[in-house]
């Protein structure tokens, strides 16, 4: 018998929290012949998504621009500014918030962890991975350092892992009422050009993002944000970098230029990014995943199922973590929504492995892309017996509908 093993037909739905899908637009332009990275074409290339990537973290210093994931961003943060043994105090609101604090510790400094202590009904487990930054906790921590041994507080502002974000321009209010010296780091992989982000404005001096969230391209390209007082850290730092090393590459970045082969291909597909984004403008981008997320929020809550974020002022608008009744393993729900309805879901990380599902509605989407995720969880939801109190899809259908003639649409492409 004949054998067919073909791409199912019709777009993979790829709803997880990034990689996001990437509009055509953009696929189209990284498709153009690659270029000589040291020729007149590369540098008009390089001074123009130097300054487009600015205009999207909202500042008006140095983005430098890794051709790396956001892990590798993560690292420079820390490299460029410590030296072995700092002290470092990191706020644990869910996974990737923990595996920042782990790199820290592999690089030599001294990490000290503050988390949300209360308990939670929902995900006994996991407290404070269902809420954002406490930022008093951080003011009463760094109170306590008289002797300012703490040389930064480290923060996501958009938990991947969890769909809460945290409220960086009062983690900022906490440091300034400290009066504490602190570097403030924020980890924006997943907020940035999607949520509302302003790295100069909240007093950010490294701010840590990815391509492939927001942006809408594939991984591979990451970035720093700096501010003066992160440059100037830099010049006492002394942990070991040479790759990441920002002095170099901010030097050479004046021309539109890297101190070596930069992803030429990925940096095309960012000066589209960057054209189809601040041409639609940033208010109008934000507004949109909003609108995505109260939808399907509205979903979630007629399914009679927990959001995984438990407090309503920080729901993040890039994705949406749903509790899975205990017994129902989210994972062989997620298996059994990709075989029959090709849609892809984020799965449940570290220690909620299992016990949830994330829905990613960030970047080229619409709001008939969402309801069809929708529609797909729903189904799923129903395959797998788990009893659900009403219809998602109707909720989502309605707000969607009810909310059309307000909501900004993304502009034709
Ligand atoms: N931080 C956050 C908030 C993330 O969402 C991710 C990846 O999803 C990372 C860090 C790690 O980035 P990467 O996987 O690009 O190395």
């Amino acid at each position: 018998m004949l054998q067919l093993d073909l791409h199912p037909t019709g777009r993979h739905f790829l709803q997880i929290p990034g990689p996001s899908p990437v509009p055509d637009r953009i696929l189209r332009a990284m498709s153009l012949p690659t270029i000589d990275h040291r020729g007149p074409e590369f540098g008009a290339l390089g001074l123009k998504v130097l300054a487009g990537i600015r205009a999207v973290f909202k500042t008006q210093h140095p983005v430098v621009i890794y051709p790396a994931s956001g892990t590798g961003a993560w690292e420079a943060a820390l490299a460029n500014t410590m030296s072995p043994g700092d002290h470092v105090l990191m706020y644990e609101t869910g996974h990737f918030a923990a595996l920042w604090a782990k790199m820290a510790q592999r690089l030599g400094l001294s990490t000290e962890v503050l988390a949300w202590s209360g308990t939670d009904d929902v995900l006994p487990n996991a407290p404070g991975w269902r809420r954002g930054v406490q930022a008093d906790l951080i003011e009463a921590r760094l109170r306590k350092d008289t002797e300012r041994k703490i040389r930064a507080v480290c923060v996501v502002h958009n938990e991947t892992s969890t769909g809460v974000t945290s409220d960086i321009a009062a983690v900022r209010r906490a440091i300034d009422a400290a009066g504490h010296p602190a570097l403030l780091m924020v980890d924006s992989i997943s907020g940035l050009a999607s949520a509302d982000y302003r790295h100069d404005e909240w007093g950010v001096d490294v701010t840590v993002s990815g391509s492939q969230k927001g942006l809408m391209l594939p991984p591979g390209i990451s970035f720093n944000a700096l501010s003066p007082r992160a440059l100037e850290a830099m010049k006492t730092a002394k942990l070991p970098r040479a790759f990441w090393a920002w002095d170099e590459i901010v030097e050479m970045n004046r021309t539109g230029y890297w101190p070596y082969t930069p992803n030429t291909n990925l940096l095309y597909g960012l000066s589209e990014a960057l054209d189809m984004i601040l041409g639609d403008g940033l208010d109008n981008v934000f507004a949109r995943h909003q609108r995505w997320a109260a939808g399907v929020r509205a979903a979630v809550n007629a399914w009679g199922l927990p959001i995984q974020c438990a407090d309503p002022a920080v729901y993040s608008p890039v994705l949406t973590g749903v509790v899975t009744p205990v017994g129902v393993d989210a994972d062989a729900l997620r298996r059994l929504i990709h075989e029959r309805f090709d849609l892809s879901l984020g799965t449940g990380l570290g220690k909620l492995k299992g016990r949830m599902f994330r829905i990613g509605h960030l970047g080229d989407s619409n709001d008939l892309t969402l309801l069809a995720t929708v529609a797909g969880c729903e189904m799923g939801l129903k395959l797998a017996g788990v009893k659900l109190a009403g219809s998602g899809v109707q909720s989502a259908m309605e707000h969607f509908a009810g909310l059309v003639a307000q909501a900004p649409l993304m502009k034709a492409a």
